[in-house]
């Protein structure tokens, strides 16, 4: 492709700055800003214009088009008489000419804010997106970058400079610059902090989120701490899963990613955590999809639980001994009872996997149930009135209460 031809046969259409001429063409050359290539393309197309038109050729329809956008070539029409006024970029109107400034707006609103790295992102007139597709689509232009991946890059640039050592991350960056450039209003937008780890809980008083009943505390209040040490102004924690409130979470832990909106710091990991009722330990920094595999990951967990029972009839070892029968059981549960749920009939099945059981006294005796995660594994043993089947009071025919339950752990 002839770069200087195509570029007269563009410029004879639409009057173009050096940046919005050099775009088009963005992809050859190396280490060149737009605005260079556009300027030197127009130098080469004023060169050979003026040097055809002194050996008597008519090129003045030419030579009048590039005036339009650039300076020499006006002053050499001046100079033979013929007067032409500059005009205004068709595709960008001038905004280009200066974006740069807009980056010590963005210094100014991220000082205090400890991060690593930030994108820029920036709005422009429809109509400039218009007029610049009107013009790729037209010239069928395959070598461009379009105009708002070089705004960003360039006010990005200047950032930089003005704060060495951040880096440009546009895939998941600490902050987001954004430009309006139809009103010139200049925002940060802070992207939450996600901080995985595991938390074991001692405690059959702290619930995960919220407080009610006889719940002193919430695992949610406890990590409070970690929310303000990265100056955030709130804190939501991702859990894989659940336990009652009153049912401690015990062996390595259950995993969490804790997330700190707008936060004001983005370096240091928290220290690990321990009051009594819960041990918090934190692994490091991760990402928006972890959250959603934890989720995933809970319903196809394997669980190890521990319960204290009591019996209303007296057992024995033998009666415990029908407990086998449950081994590698699908359990059928209706939503439990204690559970209110918009769709109260929803129906689950899961799988116990495995079951040990030691006779405490003649009325309690202590369970260990390897089961598929999501069993509501107090109802698999008390049997819900029936809503859960079987279940462990069924087999042993009798009238069962958990009296504790711990989750041992997690596979
Ligand atoms: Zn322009």
């Amino acid at each position: 492709m002839d770069v200087l031809e195509r570029s007269m046969e563009i410029l004879r259409a639409y009057p173009l700055c050096d940046s919005c001429l050099g775009r088009l063409f963005a992809q050859l050359g190396y280490a060149l800003e737009n605005a260079e290539r556009g300027s030197a393309i127009k130098t080469l197309l004023h060169m050979k214009l003026v040097t055809e038109y002194r050996q008597g050729a008519d090129v003045s329809g030419d030579l009048k088009s590039l005036a339009r956008v650039h300076r020499p070539t006006r002053r050499f029409l001046a100079s033979v008489g013929v007067a032409v006024e500059d005009s205004q970029c068709y595709i960008c109107g001038g905004l280009t000419s200066s974006v740069e400034r807009y980056a010590k707006d963005a210094v100014v609103q991220l000082s205090g804010v400890d991060f690593e790295t930030f994108a820029v992102g920036t709005t422009l007139p429809r109509e400039v997106l218009e007029r610049e597709s009107e013009v790729v689509k037209r010239f069928l232009i395959s070598t461009g970058e379009s105009i708002k991946h070089e705004i960003n890059r360039r006010i990005g640039r200047e950032i930089l400079k003005l704060l060495p050592g951040k880096k440009v991350d546009k895939q998941r960056p600490n902050v987001l610059v954004r430009i309006d450039l139809v009103t010139g209003k200049v925002d940060v937008v802070r992207n939450p902090l996600l901080i995985e780890g595991v938390y074991l809980k001692l405690s059959r008083r702290v619930s995960q989120a919220k407080k009610f009943g006889d719940v002193k505390a919430s695992l949610l209040e406890k990590l409070a701490h970690v929310r303000d040490l990265y100056g955030g102004v709130e804190h939501l924690i991702h859990v894989s899963g659940r336990e009652d409130s009153d049912a401690r979470m015990l062996g390595p832990g259950r995993p969490l990613v804790i997330e700190v909106k707008n936060p004001s710091r983005y370096r240091g990991l928290p220290g690990r955590y321990e009051d009594g009722d819960v041990i918090y330990i934190p692994r490091g920094f991760t990402v928006r999809e972890e959250i959603r595999r934890l989720k995933d990951k809970a319903k196809t967990d394997i669980k190890l639980y521990r319960a204290l029972v009591y019996s209303e009839n007296p057992l024995t070892e033998t009666d415990l001994a029908k407990l086998g029968e449950l081994t590698g059981k699908t359990i059928l549960q209706y939503t439990p009872r204690r559970i209110k749920r918009l769709s109260p009939r929803k129906r689950r099945t899961r799988m116990v996997y495995e079951l040990a059981w030691r006779l405490v006294s003649p009325h309690v005796f202590e369970l260990y149930i390897r089961c598929q995660g999501g069993l509501y594994v107090k109802e698999f043993i008390h049997g819900d009135g029936g809503r859960t089947t079987p279940s462990v009071a069924e087999i042993l025919n009798t009238y069962l209460e958990v009296l504790e339950l711990d989750v041992l752990s997690i596979e």
